[in-house]
C-alpha cells in the first residue's frame, strides 16, 4: 500500500458523506491519519451487561432493556424526569433531578443502556431504580457489529450534530478499514526489542479494545497499545531532532580565534573564581566557538549558579575575535536588567554595548548595522524585527520555554556570513523530559554547582493573621544592616481580582515602618526610574524594595536578606523559585516568607510545600511539571514543539529515553533513513509545517 494512504480523506471512506465529513472536520479530522489518532478519551466496560434483577447494590452495573415508559414528575423540591426499562428479567426505573430536557432524548420502543448503581425503591411499593445514569440509546435495531455493547467501548469528544454513538460508529468503519491497509513504519528490531505490538494492533485496540485488555490501563493509557502509539509520537520527534543536529555537522559556521585578552580582563576584574562547574562549561563553550560549526548549546543552571558571567565570557570571546554578540531575554525589563550587569562588568574593556527597546531604536539600528556596537542586548523580537547587524557572530536566548526547534530556526538567517553560534540559557533549570523535547537537538551544559558559601535560604510559610510577627522580624533585620524585597501579584488595586498590590502597600508600609527608607518599582514606570530605584537598592539608599514580579530574573543585590512573597499562593513554582534566588546572594543568612491570604486550593498548597521542602531548582521543576501537567507547563504550540496525540512527558520518561536512544542510533547510521523509506516519510509528515527536516524528497 502506498503510505500516502493516510492522507485519504475521510469522505471516501463508507458511510461518511459529505454531511458528516464537515462535523468530523470541526473535530480536526480531515484525513484518514488524522482519524485513527483521534483517541477516546475514556473507556467503559461493557462485556458484561447485567440483568437487572441481579444486580441491585452491587455497586455500578450496566443494564440495557427496552423503553416501556417516560414522563416527568414534579415534587415539592423536584422535577424528576423518569424512563421505565424492562430487561426481562425485571422493571427498572432512571431518574434524572432537575434535568426537565432529558424527556426529549427517548422514545418508547427504543432500547437504551443505563450504568449505575441499582437500588430498591423503598417509598413507592418496591421496583428497582437508578439515580443519573449514564445512558445510551441503542435505537431500534440489534448492534449487530457490537460496537456499543458487549464490549470495552469508547468514547469520543464529540460536537454538537454528531454524537457519540454515530462518532463511535464512523471511527469503527474508520479503524476496519485501514488497521489491515498501514504499513508499520517502525524497524523489526525495535518492536522485537521492546516487545511493542504492530502499528495495526496497536491502532485497533486503542480505539475498540480486546475483551481482555486491562480497563484501568487503557484508561490511563498505560497500555501496551497505548504505549507503542507514545513510543511512535516520540520517535518521530527525536528522529527529527537527531536529523537537525546531524545536519549541522555539514554547515560552516564560524572559527572565533582570539588572543583571549578580553576573557582574561573580566575573568580579572572579578571579585571572586569561577566554579569548577563554571569553568568546565565555559571551557566547552569556547571549544564549540572555536570550532568551523556552528554551536548550539544548552546551558542549564539552578538560580543563582552564575550563568551570567559564564555568558559574557563567550560574548566578549566573539568580540574580540571580531564579530557581534547579541543577548535577548523574555521581557524588557529583564533586558534592561542584563545590559546594566553587562555594562557594570565590562566596564574599562573597551566594549561598546546597547539596549535595545521600543524607544531607542532607530538611532541604534544605524550603529549596529555599521558594526558600532559589540553586544547588543534586546528582547526576543531582536530576530523577529528587522534589525540588521553588522556581523553578527554570537546569539545568547536567555528564555523562559518559548524558544524552541522553530523560533531557533529563524536565527540562522540572522548571521550576516556564516550561521552565528547559538546559546540557549534558561532561567530556572526544567524538567528533563522537556528540555529533550524542546532543546533536543542542541549539546548540553549543566551549571551543577552553587558559588561557595551560598547557605540555603529560610522557607516560611504564614498567613494573614500572622503578618505583624513577619513585620518585626524584617524590622530586626533591617536594624542589622539587611534589606528586604517585599513582592506584590499586582501594581495596582483592581476590583476583579482584588489582590493587595504594590502601589498602595506602599503607602500602608510607609505607616508601617515610618523609620524606614521605602522604594518602589514596577513595570510600568519608565526605564530610566526603573533603574534610578535599582540603583538606589542596590547602594543601600532602600531598606525596602516594595515590587512587582519585575525582580523575579536578574536582580542581584547581596546584601537582601529577606523576599517577602505577597499572595504566594497566586504565584507558580518557577517564579517563587527564581523570587527566592533573589536573596541568599551574600554572606548573610537569608529568608524568604511566603504569605497567603484565604483559604489555599489544594493545588496552591501542593505548589508551597515544595518550596518549603526543596530548595534545587531541578527538582522544583520536575514537582512543578507533575503537578501542572505538560499542558499547562508552558504552550506547546507556541513553543514550537508539534502537540502530543498519545505521547505525555510525564507519564512516558522511560518511552522517551528509549524513542530518544534508537533515534538518535538510527540517524547515526542512516542519516537520510535511506533504509527506512516509510519511517523518513512519517518522520517529514510530523514535523510538516514546523521545522524542513529533510531537505529534498
Ligand atoms: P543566574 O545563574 O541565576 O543567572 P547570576 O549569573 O545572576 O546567576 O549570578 C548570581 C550571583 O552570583 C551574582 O551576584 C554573581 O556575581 C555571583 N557569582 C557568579 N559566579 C560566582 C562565583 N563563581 N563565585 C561567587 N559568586 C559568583
Ligand atoms: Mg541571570
Amino acid at each position: 500500500m502506498t503510505r500516502d494512504i493516510y492522507e485519504t480523506p475521510v469522505q471516501y471512506i463508507k458511510g461518511i458523506g459529505p454531511r458528516r465529513a464537515k462535523l468530523l472536520q470541526r473535530l480536526g479530522i480531515k484525513t484518514l491519519l488524522d482519524a485513527l489518532y483521534y483517541l477516546p478519551f475514556r473507556y467503559e466496560d461493557r462485556c458484561v451487561i447485567r440483568k437487572i434483577a441481579e444486580v441491585a447494590h452491587e455497586g455500578i452495573q450496566t443494564v440495557e432493556g427496552e423503553i416501556l415508559s417516560s414522563g416527568i414528575r414534579s415534587t415539592s423540591r423536584f422535577k424528576i424526569f423518569e424512563l421505565l426499562i424492562n430487561d426481562g428479567s425485571g422493571l427498572l426505573t432512571g431518574k434524572w433531578f432537575n434535568q426537565p430536557y432529558m424527556e426529549k432524548l427517548f422514545r418508547k420502543g427504543d432500547r437504551v443502556l443505563l450504568s449505575g448503581i441499582v437500588r430498591m425503591d423503598n417509598y413507592r411499593g418496591g421496583g428497582y431504580e437508578m439515580h443519573n445514569p449514564d445512558f445510551e440509546v441503542l435505537g431500534k435495531g440489534i448492534d449487530k457489529n457490537k460496537i456499543h455493547t458487549s464490549r470495552i467501548v469508547p468514547f469520543y469528544r464529540t460536537t454538537a450534530g454528531l454524537g457519540t454513538r454515530t462518532l463511535r460508529s464512523i471511527m469503527f468503519s474508520i479503524i476496519g478499514f485501514a488497521s489491515e491497509k498501514i504499513d508499520d513504519f517502525l524497524p523489526e528490531y525495535i518492536l522485537k526489542r521492546y516487545n511493542l505490538p504492530s502499528l495495526g494492533e496497536a491502532l485497533r485496540n486503542v480505539h475498540f479494545p480486546e475483551e481482555d485488555a486491562g480497563l484501568e490501563e487503557i484508561n490511563r493509557g498505560t497500555s501496551r497499545y497505548h504505549q507503542r502509539l507514545a513510543f511512535d509520537e516520540l520517535l518521530l520527534l527525536q528522529t527529527g531532532l537527531a536529523v537537525l543536529k546531524r545536519g549541522r555537522k555539514n554547515e560552516r559556521g564560524i572559527s572565533f580565534k582570539s588572543g583571549r585578552n578580553l576573557m582574561k580582563g573580566l575573568l580579572e576584574r572579578l571579585t571572586f573564581e569561577l566554579t569548577g562547574a563554571q569553568k568546565r562549561v565555559v571551557n566547552e563553550i569556547v571549544r564549540d566557538m572555536e570550532a568551523p560549526l556552528p554551536m548550539n548549546r544548552l546551558i542549564q543552571g539552578d538560580v543563582g549558579s552564575g550563568k551570567t558571567v559564564v555568558a559574557l565570557l563567550a560574548m566578549v570571546h566573539a568580540v574580540e575575535s571580531g564579530y557581534q554578540a547579541a543577548l535577548m531575554a523574555p521581557t524588557e525589563i529583564l533586558a534592561e536588567q542584563h545590559h546594566i550587569n553587562i555594562s557594570r562588568m565590562v566596564k574599562g574593556l573597551n566594549i561598546r554595548t546597547a539596549l535595545i527597546t521600543g524607544g531607542v531604536r532607530e538611532r541604534l539600528d544605524d550603529e549596529i548595522a555599521r558594526g558600532e556596537v559589540d553586544v547588543i542586548v534586546g528582547t526576543h523580537a531582536l530576530i523577529q524585527e528587522e534589525v540588521g547587524f553588522h556581523k553578527l557572530g554570537l546569539v545568547i536566548i536567555d528564555e523562559q520555554h518559548r524558544f524552541g526547534v522553530m523560533q531557533r530556526a529563524m536565527l540562522r538567517k540572522k548571521g550576516s556570513f556564516n550561521i552565528p553560534d547559538v546559546l540557549v540559557m534558561t532561567a530556572t533549570p526544567i524538567p528533563r523530559t522537556l528540555s529533550l523535547t524542546l532543546y533536543g537537538d542542541l549539546d548540553c551544559s549543566v551549571i551543577d554547582e552553587l558559588p561557595p558559601g551560598r547557605r540555603p535560604v529560610v522557607t516560611k510559610l504564614f498567613n494573614e493573621g500572622t503578618k505583624g510577627r513577619l513585620y518585626g522580624f524584617i524590622r530586626s533585620e533591617v536594624k542589622k544592616g539587611r534589606q528586604a524585597y517585599i513582592v506584590y501579584p499586582a501594581i495596582e488595586e483592581s476590583e476583579k481580582t482584588n489582590l493587595k498590590s504594590a502601589i498602595p502597600a506602599r503607602e500602608g508600609l510607609e505607616k508601617i515602618f515610618p523609620d524606614l527608607n521605602i522604594g518602589l518599582i514596577h513595570g510600568r514606570m519608565k526605564p530610566q526610574e526603573r533603574e534610578d530605584v535599582m540603583g538606589a537598592f542596590k547602594d543601600g539608599k532602600l531598606d525596602i524594595l516594595v515590587s512587582t514580579t519585575v525582580v523575579e530574573v536578574g536582580v542581584d543585590v547581596p546584601n537582601a536578606a529577606i523576599m517577602l512573597v505577597v499572595h504566594a499562593e497566586r504565584f507558580g513554582l518557577a517564579q517563587l523559585h527564581q523570587l527566592r534566588g533573589r536573596v541568599g546572594r551574600g554572606a548573610h543568612q537569608s529568608y524568604c516568607f511566603l504569605l497567603y491570604y484565604g483559604r489555599l486550593s489544594e493545588e496552591a498548597d501542593r505548589r508551597l510545600q515544595v518550596m518549603i521542602k526543596y530548595s534545587d531548582g531541578f527538582r522544583i521543576a520536575e514537582e512543578d511539571f507533575s503537578i501542572r501537567g505538560p499542558g499547562e507547563f508552558f504552550g506547546t504550540r507556541q513553543a514550537g514543539i508539534p502537540d502530543f496525540k498519545v505521547a505525555n512527558l510525564i507519564r512516558d520518561s522511560r518511552i522517551l529515553d528509549a524513542a530518544r536512544k534508537e533515534a538518535f542510533n538510527i540517524i547515526g547510521n542512516d542519516p537520510s533513513l535511506s533504509s527506512f523509506p516509510q519511517l523518513r516519510g512519517m518522520v517529514k509528515r510530523f514535523w510538516q509545517g514546523k521545522v524542513e527536516i529533510f531537505r529534498t524528497g
